[in-house]
């Protein structure tokens, strides 16, 4: 509703939202969580959290003039598109219950308390379907990232299996699996047919993508991820400022 989008409001029936994040596992392997994107990056929040302000305030999260809690859309494919960013490679979506203190915005929603219920894997890097989780050379203090990964491009590393992930996440409802329907259209180049949908698709020799890049590398260091990963909410919350100054002045 976009005519309340700049009311603050509570559920404690949890609504359903969907974003991207980061899979982590901590340097003892006991443990897996996420990471957010863009600022959020450096946040290492469980499969059941509460969000804490980003500029260590003390007020209640989400407040009206701070950028903090927790951040999601209304729409799967909306946090999916967000991982064809550059910026965003590697990042999983995943399904959140939100609840709590929340604010409404026209695409999604920012909010207090989450659990994370399921986790999508996108496509390797490779382009092939991701199976396992594997070590990127990125992490936080305490923390490894991950990122999905195909078999064969797995192969000589030590992988963590999606259960597993789900496991160690101690949230028993938690589940992980596959996101094939980016690649349905998509076949072996070895199977005949698929000679032109393939091209340039290599299952070999593709550590570092077909343009070059190491997309191991240090994603969104150049601050980018921020503006990319955050423009859809960001917009929306122009949105509720509007929605704020329409309710002003109607007051009168
Ligand atoms: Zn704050
Ligand atoms: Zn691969």
């Amino acid at each position: 509703m976009i005519g309340r989008s700049g009311a603050h409001e509570s559920s404690e029936t949890a609504l359903t939202g969907y974003k991207i994040a980061y899979p982590v596992v901590s340097s003892n392997g006991a443990r897996t969580a996420f990471s957010g994107v863009g600022a959020g990056k450096r946040i290492v929040y469980l499969a059941v959290d509460d969000a804490v302000c980003l500029n260590d305030s003390s007020h209640p999260v989400p407040n009206r003039m701070c950028k903090c809690g927790f951040y999601c859309f209304h729409l799967r494919d909306a946090a999916r598109d967000l991982t064809s960013a550059p910026e965003n490679s590697g990042a999983v979506v995943i399904e959140v219950a939100a609840s709590g203190r929340y604010r409404r915005h026209e695409l999604g929603l920012r909010y207090a308390r989450q659990r994370v219920r399921r986790v999508w894997m996108g496509p390797c890097r490779c382009g092939w379907a991701a199976e396992v989780f594997v070590h990127t050379a990125e992490g936080r203090a305490g923390w490894c990232q991950l990122t999905p990964s195909c078999r064969d491009c797995a192969q000589g590393h030590p992988v963590l299996t999606g259960a597993s992930f789900a496991a160690l996440s101690g949230e028993r409802g938690l589940t992980v699996s596959g996101d094939d329907s980016p690649l349905r259209h998509f076949e072996h180049p070895h199977d005949g047919t698929g000679d032109q949908n393939t091209a340039g698709v290599d299952r070999r020799g593709c550590a570092h993508g077909r343009d070059g890049r190491d997309h191991h590398g240090c994603a969104g260091a150049d601050g980018t991820a921020l503006v990319d990963a955050e423009f859809a909410v960001l917009h929306a919350r122009i949105d509720e400022l509007q929605a704020e100054l329409d309710h002003l002045l109607h007051q009168e």
